[in-house]
C-alpha cells in the first residue's frame, strides 16, 4: 500500500479547491461532492484525454450523449428494477446500515452482491462474531435483504407522490449506448466492429457511501461499448483490457499500483470479467474500472421489451445477428481519485519539505503559472501582462499569480502540479537578455532561460 494517506488527499482537494463537500454549509450529504475550480479542470482534462484516446483517435468509435431519463421499461429490460441491489443488514442497536458482501470481504470472507439473500445470510451468519457495527460496536443485525439500488422520481408524475410506475434515475450510463445503437448505424459509417463512448451521469442509492470519491450516490460513468459478431469475442477482449491498462499507465499511473482481477462470480449472462484495480490511499486495492464480456444480452432485452428488432444485417458476411458487447466501464471519481493520489509526493527540495502533485502536464489543471518577479515594479508587471495574455491564447489554462516571494510561489503552484512558471524579472526588459524569461519546471526544479517569443513551442513540446 502506498505511503499517502486518504486524508492528505482529502486535505489537498478541499485546501486547494479541487474537491469540497456536497452541500457543506448545510452540514455536508453523504456521497456528495462538488468539484472546485481547481477540481473542474483536473475532471474536465482527464475525460479530454479520456475522449480522444476513444474517439479521436479511433476510426471505428462513435461518441454520444444521451438524456439522463429515459423511458421506465429500459431498467426493466437490463434488470435494474429486479436485480440491482446490494445486500443490507441493520444494526439493532443504532440502526447503522452496512453492506455486508464488502463487511465480509474486509474479515477475508469472499462475497459479492451477485450471490442470493440466503447465500449472504448463511454467510453472514457464520462469521456474525467478527462483523461488528462501525458505528456503535454492537454485533446485533437484522437479517440480510437485498436493497434495490435505483433512484426513483417524479419526473412527468403530477400526482404528487411517486406511483407504482417511477422514473428513475440512469443506475448506470451505459444503457443509452444500447438505445441508440440502431440510430448510430443508420446515420454513421460504422460497421461491426465498431464502438461507441459515452460519459454520463450515474446515481445509486449506495449503502454505505464511503472513501471519499470512490463510492458516491452520483457519479458520472465514462463507458465504451465495442459490438462484435458473435462468438468472436476473445480477441477483442483481450486487447480492450490490454488498452486499457496501457492508457492509465501512459497518463501517467504507476504499474505497481495498478492490478487485473478477475471476477469469480459472473452473471449469468456475461462470458468474462475483470476489474482493474487501483492501490487507493490508506485502504488498498479496490476497483477502478470494470471491463465486462457481455454477449448479446443486452441488445437481446432491448430487442423484446421495445418490440424494436435491434438485429444487424451485416454488409461483410451477409449474416443477421444480434452483435456481442464488450463493456469497459469507470467512474470519473474513482480515476480522479486514483489520478490525483497517484500524483502526490512528499519530496525534499533545497533541504526543505515539498508537496508536489506530478500531474501529467495535459492534466494538470493549470498548465503554467506566471509572475512578475515583484508585484510593486510597474515594468515588470505589465511585462507580465503581456507574457500572461500570449500564453492564455496559446497553451490553455494560465494562472497569473504574484503572491508572496517567488519561492512561496512555487512551492504554491508545485503543491497544485503546475508544470511551469513562469517569471519575468529586470533581465526581461533590457540588456542581452531583452525578452527572455525564466522558465520553472515542477519536477526537476530546474530552471531555463528561455525567449518570449519560443515561449509556447517549449511549454508545448514537452
Ligand atoms: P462496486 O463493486 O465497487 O460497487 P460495481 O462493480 O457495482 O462497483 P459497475 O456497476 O461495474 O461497478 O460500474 C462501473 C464503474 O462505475 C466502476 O468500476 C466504478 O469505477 C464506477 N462506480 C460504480 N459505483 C460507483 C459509486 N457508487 N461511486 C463512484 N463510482 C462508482
Amino acid at each position: 500500500m502506498s505511503d499517502v494517506k486518504m486524508d492528505d488527499i482529502i486535505s489537498l482537494a478541499k485546501r486547494r479547491g479541487f474537491v469540497y463537500p456536497g452541500s457543506e454549509i448545510y452540514g455536508g450529504m453523504a456521497g456528495m461532492y462538488d468539484y472546485g475550480p481547481l477540481g473542474v479542470e483536473l475532471l474536465n482534462n482527464i475525460k479530454a484525454a479520456w475522449w480522444k484516446e476513444h474517439v479521436y483517435d479511433r476510426d471505428d468509435f462513435y461518441g454520444l450523449d444521451s438524456a439522463i431519463f429515459k423511458d421506465p421499461r429500459v431498467w426493466d429490460a437490463s434488470g435494474h428494477t429486479t436485480g440491482f441491489s446490494d445486500p443490507l443488514a441493520e444494526c439493532k442497536k443504532c440502526n447503522t446500515r452496512i453492506r455486508v458482501d464488502k463487511e465480509l470481504e474486509k474479515i477475508g470472507v469472499h462475497a459479492d452482491e451477485k450471490m442470493s439473500e440466503s447465500e449472504l445470510n448463511e454467510l453472514f451468519a457464520a462469521n456474525r462474531s467478527k462483523i461488528p457495527c462501525p458505528r456503535c460496536g454492537a454485533k446485533e443485525f437484522s437479517l440480510v435483504r437485498a436493497f434495490n439500488l435505483l433512484v426513483k422520481t417524479n419526473m412527468g408524475d403530477f400526482s404528487g407522490a411517486i406511483t407504482d410506475q417511477p422514473v428513475y434515475l440512469p443506475g448506470e450510463a451505459c444503457q443509452g449506448i444500447y438505445l441508440n445503437f440502431k440510430n448510430v448505424v443508420d446515420t454513421t459509417p460504422a460497421k461491426i466492429p465498431f464502438g461507441i463512448a459515452q460519459i454520463g451521469k450515474a446515481f445509486r442509492n449506495e449503502i454505505s457511501p464511503r472513501n471519499f470519491l470512490f463510492r458516491t450516490r452520483e457519479f458520472e460513468q465514462a463507458d465504451t461499448q465495442y459490438f462484435v459478431r458473435p462468438h468472436e469475442n476473445q480477441a477483442a477482449y483481450e486487447e480492450i483490457k490490454q488498452n486499457r491498462w496501457n492508457w492509465y499507465v501512459k497518463m501517467g499511473i504507476r504499474e505497481g499500483n495498478l492490478r487485473l482481477k478477475q471476477h469469480d462470480n459472473l452473471v449469468f449472462y456475461a462470458s468474462d470479467a475483470w476489474d482493474i484495480e487501483y492501490d487507493y490511499p490508506s485502504y488498498g486495492f479496490d476497483e477502478l474500472e470494470g471491463i465486462h464480456d457481455r454477449t448479446d444480452y443486452d441488445l437481446t432485452q432491448h430487442s423484446k421489451f421495445s418490440g424494436t428488432d435491434l438485429s444487424y444485417a451485416d454488409p461483410i458476411t451477409g449474416d443477421k445477428y444480434i452483435p456481442w458487447v464488450l463493456e469497459t466501464s469507470v467512474g470519473m471519481g474513482r480515476m480522479f481519485l486514483a489520478f490525483l493520489s497517484d500524483a502526490y509526493r512528499v519530496e525534499e527540495l533545497h533541504g526543505e519539505k515539498r508537496v508536489v502533485l506530478k500531474l501529467k502536464p495535459d492534466l494538470a489543471p493549470v498548465k503554467v503559472a506566471v509572475s512578475p518577479l515583484l508585484k510593486n515594479k510597474p515594468e515588470l508587471v505589465a511585462k507580465a501582462r503581456e507574457v500572461y495574455t500570449m500564453l492564455k491564447k496559446q497553451v490553455g489554462k494560465v494562472m497569473w499569480d504574484d503572491n508572496g516571494n517567488i519561492g512561496k510561489r512555487y512551492r504554491r503552484q508545485d503543491e497544485i502540479g503546475t508544470p511551469y512558471c513562469v517569471t519575468i524579472d529586470f533581465d526581461t526588459l533590457e540588456g542581452a537578455t531583452e525578452d527572455t524569461v525564466t522558465v520553472r519546471y515542477r519536477d526537476t526544479a530546474k530552471q531555463e532561460r528561455v525567449s518570449i517569443s519560443g515561449l509556447s513551442d517549449t511549454l508545448n513540446d514537452i
